[in-house]
Formats: structure tokens, C-alpha cells, sequence
């Protein structure tokens, strides 16, 4: 079920069971009655019929789409992408230093073989079957999306390399992707174990806390609306390196 965070944004939990676990993913759908529709991040391969049985909830089928923001290369991110944008024609963004793992031109971490040997045999060829996907915008720190009243890319490495964040201007929401993860609306900062530079992913952090903030969608976590802004900046000082 999707929820309206605001005018602007429509959260899309995808959910899955793995091993007997329920992992949900929180895809968002930003809204722009004149320049259409923009979805932040694509959930796990094979993901498309959930994602478009939960746009019906916003009126929008898969089919209305003409962006694609990906945050990272990650697979749980990128999993849908070669099928919505088949469905859909939609445009795909990414932040410049991160294109790469999404287009093909380098090897996403998904597919590095230290990873390919961690996963369950089932799931390998799943994860090198995903076929790279054309990046149509690279985006800079500071870019500006026109749409939804603003949308600006905020460059926030350490998740990954390339890492992205979008602040939507207008309702002062933060789309957070892996930079940050939350439960039950309470903050915390990216995960350790899936972060692959913390002290990079904390200069992030430090960076996003300098926003103005009523709201963060955390891809793993959820929504943060509860003090958004002060639990950012909380999050930023524990994460700060002493002295
Ligand atoms: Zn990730």
C-alpha cells in the first residue's frame, strides 16, 4: 500500500520474502502534473507488475513515467530498471561518477565476483542475467530537476562511489536512497556492513544535515517525519569523527 507523504511524493514500499524474512523496499514516486511522473529507484529484478499494481493506487501506470532517478548502482535499486524503462520509454538519471555501473561501462558491485560468491547459488544467475541500461542524463552535484516545484541532486558518495540524494525543494524532503536507513521513524545513518567508504558516507551525511528537512524517505526504513531535522543533524553528530 503507497502512501502520500505529501503533494509531491508517493512512497512505494515494494515487499519481498527472502528465507523467511520480509525485506521491503521504498521506492518514490515523485508527482508533476505537467511534466509527468518521476520514480526514485526500481526495486529487485522482476519487480515490475508490483510496481505498477502500486502506481494504480496514484492513478499512473508504469506505462506514464518519463524519469527514472537511480540513487546507486545497487541490485536492489537497479533490479526493474531495464524493464520500466522497456514499459515506459522513460529518461534514466544518474549521478555522473555513478553511471557507469549502471550503463556497463564498469562492473556494478553486484556482479564482482567477491559478491557473486557470497549469494545462493539460485540467485547468481539472477544477478548476471541484469542487463546494463543506457544512462540518457548524468547528473552533477547541485543539478536542478524541474519538477515538482525543484528537485536538486545532492552528491552523497560513500553507499557507493557516485551515491545521490534528491531534496525536493518545495516540501523540504529528502529522497535519502542507502545514505540513510530508519525503523519505525527514527533515524539512524547508512549501514556498515552494506557502506563501502563510512567516513565518505558521513561527510555525506554531515552535508545533507546543512538542508533544511520536514521529511526523509529512507529506502530501507521508511519515512522519517517526526523532527526530520533535528534527528538528520543528531545522526550527523554521531557519526562526526572525534577530534
Ligand atoms: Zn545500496
Amino acid at each position: 500500500v503507497t502512501t502520500q507523504l505529501n503533494d509531491d511524493v508517493r512512497v512505494v514500499p515494494l515487499s519481498t520474502v527472502r528465507d523467511g524474512q520480509t525485506m521491503t523496499y521504498n521506492l518514490s514516486l515523485v508527482l508533476d502534473p505537467t511534466h509527468g511522473p518521476t520514480l526514485v529507484d526500481t526495486g529487485l529484478p522482476g519487480q515490475l507488475e508490483l510496481i505498477d499494481a502500486a502506481m494504480a493506487e496514484a492513478g499512473l501506470r508504469v506505462a506514464d513515467l518519463r524519469r527514472i532517478v537511480l540513487t546507486h548502482q545497487d541490485i536492489d535499486h537497479v533490479g526493474s530498471l531495464h524493464d520500466l524503462v522497456a514499459a515506459s520509454g522513460a529518461r534514466v538519471l544518474a549521478h555522473e561518477v555513478e553511471a557507469p555501473f549502471i550503463d556497463g561501462t564498469e562492473l556494478p558491485r553486484f556482479k564482482r565476483p567477491q559478491m557473486l560468491d557470497r549469494v545462493p547459488a539460485a540467485i547468481r544467475p539472477v544477478l548476471e542475467g541484469v542487463p546494463p541500461t543506457p544512462v540518457d542524463e548524468r547528473l552533477a552535484d547541485g543539478a536542478r530537476l524541474d519538477v515538482a516545484g525543484g528537485v536538486r541532486v545532492v552528491f552523497t558518495p560513500g553507499h557507493t562511489v557516485g551515491h545521490a540524494c534528491l531534496y525536493l525543494e518545495r516540501t523540504r524532503t529528502i529522497i535519502a536512497g542507502d545514505a540513510l536507513t530508519a525503523a519505525d521513524g527514527r533515524l539512524s545513518g547508512p549501514s556498515p556492513t552494506a557502506t563501502e567508504d563510512m567516513a565518505t558516507a558521513s561527510r555525506s551525511v554531515a552535508r545533507l544535515a546543512e538542508l533544511d528537512v520536514d521529511a526523509i524517505v529512507c529506502y530501507h526504513g521508511g519515512v522519517v517525519r517526526d523532527d526530520a531535522g533535528g534527528q538528520l543533524r543528531r545522526v550527523a553528530e554521531e557519526l562526526r569523527p572525534p577530534d
